[in-house]
């Protein structure tokens, strides 16, 4: 599944091929893709207007037109690439849009991905929590936040109200980073280890998105790489190997339905 490193990178590449340009048209295979808004809304609200941003925000790529943004999320399996050909008789295009002399592709194999038409980001900032990249992201805001709540932590990490775009594998990293355990409860973690914890949040992230991400696979056309975070990963996946810091052997769990690794030794509750 696409993180926040994933979508960012997307985001960049696809920003590069659509600032300044217009939407001229819509085709779409799969019904389900467009959320929230119709093809005729796409003509009244979407074509024939400027791209004049495109950015992340949590795991959505947004495309701002002012007034106006189409808010994109991968899910599962999208894929979001910019092609020379519409691709719409590949079997697993869920839409094409063309801009200029290129087309905006979404390819979704399991086909949970959607694209969401808002008037402006209200509604995605009412559910949506702090960035873990930005400055709202202080040592400040998690001191405070972590002590009014009392909740495992890794479930936690996993909230999109709480701190938005940390998924599965970013979660186990930096709870190895700070040595916490992935049960501890957020108001019992002492302070020096919760700002730990920020810090691995920001160091793991960035790094991977350095990276191109962990699991991104040729996304766009113009990728001649693929993301390879995952040569960096120091828990996420290890089950059975050794700890790079104390040599205990790695776990895998489930906490909050997600399979969590951990360091029995170094991150204890
Ligand atoms: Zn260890």
């Amino acid at each position: 599944m696409p993180e926040l490193p994933e979508v960012e990178t997307v985001t960049q590449s696809v920003k590069k091929h659509i600032m300044g340009k217009c939407f001229s048209s819509l085709d779409v295979n799969w019904k389900k893709v467009l959320d929230n808004f119709t093809f005729y809304d796409f003509q009244t609200s979407v074509k024939g207007r400027v791209v004049k941003n495109v950015y992340r925000r949590a795991k959505y790529i947004i495309i701002d037109f002012e007034p106006g943004i189409l808010a994109i999320h991968l899910r599962m399996t999208g894929k979001l690439y910019l092609s020379q050909r519409s691709n719409l008789e590949k079997k697993h295009v869920s839409l094409c849009m063309k801009i200029d002399d290129n087309f905006l592709i979404f390819e979704d194999v399991r086909k949970f991905g959607r694209f969401y038409l808002y008037k402006d980001m209200n509604i995605l900032n009412k559910k949506l929590g702090v960035e873990p990249l930005d400055e709202g992201f202080s040592e400040k805001w998690i001191l405070k936040n972590m002590k009014s709540k009392k909740r495992q932590i890794k479930s936690l990490l996993l909230d999109q109200s709480f701190v938005c775009g940390i998924g599965n594998i970013y979660a186990d990293e930096a709870l190895w980073y700070a040595e916490i355990h992935p049960l501890s409860i957020s108001n019992q973690i002492p302070k020096r280890k919760v700002l730990k914890l920020r810090e691995g949040i920001i160091k793991v992230l960035s790094k991977s998105i350095e990276h191109g991400g962990t699991t991104i696979r040729d996304y766009t056309y113009d990728f001649s790489y693929v993301g390879n975070y995952a040569l960096e990963l120091n828990v996420f996946g290890k089950q059975g190997l050794p700890c790079v810091r104390c040599k205990a052997r790695i776990i895998k769990t489930k906490v909050a339905q997600r399979g969590t690794h951990y360091c029995p030794k170094c991150q204890k509750v």
